[in-house]
């Protein structure tokens, strides 16, 4: 009796196990969270697909925060697209909202045509707009709200450079050495003029941090730079330090 027990247990647990495989594999659709207005809402921001159906349309907002930042894409029916406009200022205001920051893809701002203009219903009441110096975003908010720069984040870092540590001449060779710093390669370029014309250069690898430089001429000073590569982007180079002549 007991043994049979544990079969029908076991059997039980078997079926149950299938059943939650095959449940597992049938997709289950993602719940989209719709707002008051039937639009798709994402973390409190309504949208819509724009009529392009390439960007969307910010059309309304059901949050509670001082400082809404639009996201850069959002996803409507399988698509990752930019936000290009904004319908009007449904919601956002009026929810105290103090700060917008804006991507750079808004291009609209909705209604705000001469004639709202004229009748003072321009909306986006007491709300700053933050956007990048220049983008289209920036345009869009200049004639009618205060608007602030972003701090652009996007520009690309300049590459950390090093400096030689060390130039120990030897007969017709140099020994040089460098301080090592985070990058994927440095490259080290020598002349027998300060102003570096007609050097020589020389790669090595993001491991090395020194290079034996060979067939010197004697009775010559030279001279020599490092910089570094990091991805496509090359670092200033070093100072120039002089290899005496011997
Ligand atoms: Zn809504």
């Amino acid at each position: 009796m007991k043994k049979r027990t544990k079969f029908y247990a076991l059997l039980l647990a078997m079926v149950l196990s299938l059943t939650q495989m095959i449940g597992a594999a049938v997709p289950v659709k993602a719940a989209t969270k719709e707002c008051s207005h039937g639009y798709t809402l994402v973390n409190g921001i309504g949208i819509r697909m724009h009529e392009c159906g390439e960007s969307v349309c910010i059309t309304c907002y059901h949050g509670h925060s001082k400082r809404v930042v639009i996201p850069k894409t959002f996803k409507l029916n399988g698509k990752t697209l930019p936000p290009s406009q904004f319908d009007s200022d449904n919601g956002f205001s009026e929810n105290g909202v103090k700060e917008i920051v804006l991507p750079d893809t808004v291009s609209s701002m909705g209604y705000w045509d001469e004639e709202d203009v004229e009748d003072g219903n321009i909306g986006f009441r007491g709300i700053t707009f933050y956007v990048h110096k220049g983008s289209k975003a920036e345009k869009a908010v200049k004639r009618h709200n205060p608007y602030k720069y972003l701090k652009d984040n996007t520009k690309p870092q300049p590459v950390k450079g090093t400096t030689i540590k060390r130039a120990v001449r030897i007969e017709k060779l140099a020994k040089l050495k460098w301080k090592k710093v985070k990058c994927d390669k440095y490259e080290i370029r020598y002349s027998q003029k300060k102003n570096m014309k007609k050097s020589k250069k020389v790669t090595c690898g993001k491991n090395k941090t020194s290079l034996v430089i060979k067939k010197l001429k004697k009775n010559r000073k030279y001279y020599v730079q490092v910089r570094t590569k990091a991805g496509k982007k090359y670092s200033a180079w070093s100072k120039v330090k002089t290899i005496s002549k011997r």
